[in-house]
């Protein structure tokens, strides 16, 4: 069975990773390169420290509305 990458078959690349068993299976499967892998937890991280930065700014607001 083909193992593509997800991402990269989205953004029109072969994203072709491998085969895994069974190797006479022609269906595809998907998975996430190395590339894309780093690229989504680059996202995540920055998410999270987006959603960080807003719950100390929510807090500061709380402070001067509420000493
Ligand atoms: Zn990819």
């Amino acid at each position: 069975m083909k193992i593509l990458c997800a991402w990269c078959v989205k953004e029109g690349k072969p994203g072709l990773m491998g085969e895994g068993p069974p190797l006479d299976d022609p269906t595809e499967t998907h998975g996430i390169c190395p590339e894309h892998r780093l690229q989504v937890e680059v996202e995540l991280t920055r998410t999270a420290e987006e959603a960080e930065r807003f719950r100390k700014e929510a807090e500061e607001l709380r402070k001067m509305v509420d000493p």
